[in-house]
């Protein structure tokens, strides 16, 4: 009963809205418009601060241009508002993406003084030209007509605000559930899982930039025709500022978030100063101070914002999700013929300033064997897989792919080629589930995009991707966990869950990073049941390992690596008997 009253919430929330803009007083529905313009804004900013990672500093600029362009539209070319709203939405799109190209490749701080710099450009900017009004700003704006009916007031104009406001909601959650979501919301851990399973994580970045931008722009056309006199002053640092803080107390992470914080922030500003009063009298400004440290309090308490402690009590009511029905992708890579090299390496190296990571280090690995790697810790085997798989360029040396010379190895372009890994340290997205980390690895099986999810088009290939993801966690023994968050698993199956997500790629050569480390010795027996049946199907396979029974009981061929060089190469049985490799590195006296 209450999980289906929760699934009702949002239609609840807007039916009791739209009832309230009708018999409340006039001042708090125009609260109401200004909680719901700045949810627009904040929606934009979780997808592009808490969900890719990038801080904004300059978000009211782009309020601002959203609202400067229609409301010149109208005013000084007498154009509709709604001409107004795709010349706002058009402008920003395009002023983001020519920042963005610029600024997303800069990472932490430089991006976030790079939008500073622009807000306060644009602030400055428009407060000195004339054709907007310098700091005056500029008046006599049409309202917003629908239906021939003109919207003068807030009351009139509020069913606008929150229909905006529900289709910028629900875009940016149908967007977030999509493959090019998943990609987003990996970000956050840096561009190595995005690049890793083929897709390219500057792209990802300025489109959640522009998609922020465009949101934020639809935010200001309302405020622009809503209010129907705009200045500088809501468009400058203060208000960017603002924005953040609301996004980051509600809740980055959720779009959700992006409301509870807006609308928090928004209200205890305006009742504080009403508070306050009786206490310091009407000309102390006390109030900031007071909102600063009640922040604080909040975030020292709340490190995740206020979301989190509400969707606690939420989840424990919601009904679980619906099974996946596991699917087999049919559009699978063939694999070569057994025994054929998929992998050769000649001469490899790799330099770190004077050390000598990889040092002239060649080898050869085939479909349907597994290829063991041993060596100390320090002796370069993590480096090697980096250096084929593209996370490292090498210093020296030759790699072709199934007969293909490789001249620069990137990530993506392995992934697409066939190639898949998992990591020395499990590399998930812990707010994610389960099913959707390895969908992540079939981003480069799908095609949909950014307008095909927003559009909903995509709900054939979601069917497929998912499925297919469903079936490798059923494959690895994880199904019926689908949708719990990664952040939950053990150590031991986060590494299965990896192994999943990289078969989601559909290799013919996978690579595995210590898959073993952290498992139980029943896990370990079937992940080493799993491998073999990998092995049968043609899969090619390098894995290193510690743990010496694990790679003697599996592996058809054997490396050892010590200081970077390749000290034995070769049959299993003949590698353990070889005494170089016994004095190096098992440690027994030949
Ligand atoms: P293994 O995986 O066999 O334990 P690694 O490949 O991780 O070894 O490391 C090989 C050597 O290269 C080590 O001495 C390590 O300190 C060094 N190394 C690895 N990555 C880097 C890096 N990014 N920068 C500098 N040195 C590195
Ligand atoms: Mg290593």
């Amino acid at each position: 009963m209450i999980g289906r009253l929760l699934a009702l919430a949002p239609f609840i929330a807007v039916a009791v809205a739209a009832l309230a803009s009708l018999v409340l007083p006039a001042y708090q529905v125009s609260v109401a418009t200004y909680v719901m313009i700045a949810s627009i804004v904040c929606t934009g900013l979780v997808l592009m601060t808490g969900i890719a990672g990038m801080v904004s500093f300059g978000q009211a600029a782009f309020v601002g241009l959203g609202a400067y362009t229609s409301a010149c539209m109208s005013t000084q070319f007498g154009l509709s508002p709604w001409l107004g709203l795709a010349g706002a939405t058009i402008g920003a799109a395009a002023t983001a993406a020519l920042i963005g190209v610029v600024t997303v490749r800069m990472s932490g701080h430089y991006l976030a003084l790079a939008t500073l710099c622009f807000g306060i450009s644009f602030y400055f900017g428009i407060g000195n030209a004339d054709a907007f009004g310098r700091f005056n700003g500029m008046t006599g704006i049409p309202p917003v007509t629908v239906g021939g009916f003109e919207l003068r007031s807030e009351r009139q104009a509020f069913g606008l605000v929150l229909v905006a406001l529900v289709l910028s909601v629900a875009w940016c959650r149908r967007l977030l559930a999509s493959r090019c979501g998943r990609v987003l919301r990996s970000l956050r851990t840096g561009s190595t899982i995005a690049e890793t399973f083929g897709a390219n994580a500057q792209r990802h970045r300025l489109l959640a930039f522009v998609a922020a931008a465009v949101v934020a722009a639809l935010a200001g056309w309302l405020y622009a025709h809503v209010q129907r006199f705009i200045n500088p002053t809501p468009f400058g640092l203060n208000a960017s500022i603002d924005y953040l803080f609301m996004t980051v107390i509600g809740g980055s992470g959720q779009v959700w978030g992006a409301l509870v914080g807006a609308g928090l922030v928004t209200v205890i500003k305006h009742e504080l100063q009403d508070l306050l009063r009786p206490l310091f009298g009407a000309t102390a400004r006390f109030e900031l101070l007071v909102f600063a440290a009640l922040m604080i309090i909040v975030l020292h308490k709340a490190r995740k914002g206020l979301w989190p402690f509400l969707q606690q009590v939420v989840a424990s009511h919601m009904p679980p999700r619906a099974p996946v029905a596991p699917v087999t992708l049919t559009s699978r890579r063939g694999r070569p013929d057994q025994g054929l090299p998929v992998l050769t390496a000649i001469g490899l190296r790799r330099m770190f300033g004077g050390l000598v990571a990889v040092d002239d280090v060649s080898f050869d690995v085939r479909s349907g064997e597994i290829l063991g790697v041993l060596g100390p810790n320090g002796a370069g085997k993590s480096t090697l897989f980096n250096l084929i798989s593209g996370g490292l360029q090498r210093s020296g040396g030759e790699l072709s792919f199934l007969g293909a010379p490789l001249a620069r190895v990137s990530a993506r372009d392995m992934c697409v080629r066939g190639l898949s890994r998992t990591f020395q340290h499990a590399a998930l997205v812990p707010e994610m589930s389960l099913i959707e980390n390895v969908a992540i690895g079939a981003t480069h099986l799908g095609r949909c995009g950014i307008v095909a999810a927003s559009l909903g088009l995509d709900a054939r290939e979601e069917r497929q991707l998912l499925g297919w993801a469903q079936h490798l966690l059923d494959r690895v023994g994880l199904g019926d966990r689908a949708w719990e968050l990664a952040g939950t698993l053990s150590l031991g199956h986060q590494r299965i869950l990896e192994i999943a997500r990289a078969l989601a790629a559909d290799p013919v050569l996978l690579l595995l990073d210590e898959p073993a480390a952290g498992l139980r010795a029943n896990e370990k027996a079937l992940l080493a049941e799993l491998l073999v049946r990998l092995r049968a199907e043609g899969l090619a396979i390098v894995l290193v390992e510690h743990d010496m029974e694990f790679v003697f009981r599996l592996a058809d061929r054997l490396m050892v690596m010590n200081f970077g060089r390749r000290i034995a190469f070769g049959d299993p049985e003949e590698v353990r008997a070889d005494t170089g490799v016994q004095e190096a590195y098992l440690g027994v006296a030949a």
